[in-house]
């Protein structure tokens, strides 16, 4: 696999996007160097995970081609999600989605990225511990061949200006709180009021005029088998009011044991149970996405071509689990790319890589995050899924597939395009799927018993 090609290849940022590239362009030949602004071990245990990253399919596909872990054998996996919505104090809908043919895994980003960046070195990558600033990138892009910047959303991003006709938000949708916890299996009898999978399905709650929450499977980089959780805050909601106090990972659990409590006691047993992971005090985070796509390409200042890779081109709200899909999607092609190509990586070639890259997963990624933060361009077609989901099984499946490969949505722009989809998904026409719709009209509520009970 490693013959060597004699061309040279520069990474900035040691992110799991950054060190993915890097690792298969090692792999492909290249000699490698990754800038980081943190050594390896502050990249493990001195900062918080960038996401939850739960990927699907075509992102482990991604990594599989690349030859690398997916953790598929030691993960705790998720085979669906389950949905409840509140609706104007109403329990309105639920269901039981059941992944078609995917599988969720959510692996912490701090041990992907440390467990590629140990490959990365022993295989004879360079790794260089420095901020890059826009001068030393005009440096460094001078002498590689090719360029990558994977900083993140922050970091040099701004090298790569905003694309206004892909954005359509200027400010954050939701305030954020992110964290992973320990103290619950992932057993049948976990969740079991939500679903027959149990601790397999992720379980999605969304109460109108507040936000949404999210519980998934999660493998901790100290703690292993874990869950994580998310929760979406609407501008001036409550619960943007409660996720503002949280300041360490004790109180987050304490946050969103309260919100439990006041709003989705339907699993409150579960959140009893969960503990904080004492072993990592960065096991929490908040703060807020713009959802926006940057220019792919850009320059320094003496003209060298740069690429953008990862949350430095793309960024998202995590509401739909993109980010990081679509990041290692991204990687993966560079490199089969590069490593098929013989000429130079000027502006031409990283710009069609991008385009290539938007096309095929860029776009439809954005708007299928559109549609689950309920955006008003989408909330009718929203509604309608939402209620088919409820009324097919099948169609609930393949709803969520979306979030493994978001194209199908691509060329849903009005309600007739919507009801095809459901036709076709749920296989059987949308009027008969949607006429089974009857709202929920009360939740079953967890019964799970506490250990000592
Ligand atoms: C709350 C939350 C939940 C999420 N959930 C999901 C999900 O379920 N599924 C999903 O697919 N995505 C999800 N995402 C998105 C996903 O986590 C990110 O897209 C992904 O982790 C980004 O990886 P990255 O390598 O591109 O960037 P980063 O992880 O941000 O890495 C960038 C690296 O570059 C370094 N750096 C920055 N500036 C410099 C510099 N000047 N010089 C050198 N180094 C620098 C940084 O320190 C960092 O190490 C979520 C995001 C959030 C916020």
């Amino acid at each position: 696999m490693t013959t060597s090609s004699g061309r040279t290849a520069a990474i900035i940022g040691a992110g799991q996007t950054g060190v993915t590239a890097a690792l298969g362009l090692l792999d492909n030949g290249f000699d490698v160097t990754v800038y980081s602004d943190r050594d390896q071990d502050a990249l493990r245990d001195a900062v918080p995970a960038t996401g939850t990253a739960l990927i699907f399919g075509e992102a482990q596909r991604a990594e599989e081609s690349l030859g690398l872990n997916t953790y598929l054998a030691t993960a705790p996996l998720s085979t669906g999600q389950s949905v409840r919505v509140v609706d104007d104090g109403a329990e309105a809908i639920a269901f039981d989605a059941w992944f078609d043919g995917a599988r969720g895994i959510a692996v912490d980003t701090r041990l992907k990225a440390d467990d590629r960046l140990t490959l990365f070195r022993r295989r004879g990558g360079h790794f260089v511990v420095e901020t890059v600033d826009p001068v030393r990138l005009d440096a460094i892009a001078a002498k590689a061949d090719l360029t990558l910047v994977a900083t993140g959303r922050g970091g040099l991003s701004a090298l790569f200006p905003v694309d206004p006709a892909r954005t359509v938000y200027d400010k954050p949708q939701r305030s954020l709180l992110a964290f992973s916890v320990t103290g619950l299996g992932h057993g049948p009898d976990v969740f079991a009021h939500r679903s027959t999978a149990g601790g397999q399905h992720e379980a999605y709650s969304a109460v109108s005029g507040q936000g949404e929450t999210f519980w998934g499977p999660y493998l901790h980089k100290d703690a292993g088998p874990s869950w994580a959780f998310l929760g979406w805050a609407l501008p001036g909601s409550d619960w943007e009011r409660r996720f503002a106090g949280v300041t360490d990972a004790a109180s987050a659990l304490q946050v969103t044991t309260g919100l439990h409590r006041d709003y989705i006691d339907w699993d409150l047993p579960e959140v009893n149970q969960l503990r904080v992971i004492d072993e990592d005090p960065h096991s929490w985070l908040t703060g807020a996405v713009t959802q926006l796509v940057r220019r792919g390409v850009g320059h320094t200042a003496n003209g060298h071509p740069v690429a953008a890779l990862g949350d430095t081109a793309i960024s998202y709200d995590p509401i739909a689990g993109q980010g990081a899909q679509g990041g290692l999607v991204q990687a993966a092609a560079l490199v089969h790319r590069a490593a098929a190509h013989d000429g130079p990586f000027d502006i031409a070639w990283l710009t069609a890589a991008f385009e290539d890259f938007y096309d095929h997963r860029g776009r439809a990624a954005q708007l299928v995050t559109q549609l689950f933060l309920s955006d008003p361009d989408f909330a009718e077609i929203g509604g309608l899924f939402f209620a088919a989901a409820s009324g097919s099984p099948r169609f609930a499946g393949k709803l969520f597939g979306l979030l493994d490969d978001p194209r199908r949505f691509d060329s849903v722009t009005s309600e007739e395009a919507a009801k095809a989809l459901i036709t076709e998904f749920a296989g059987e026409p949308a009027d008969e799927v949607l006429a089974r719709f009857e709202p929920a009209g009360g939740f079953e509520r967890s019964r799970l018993l506490s250990p000592a009970a």
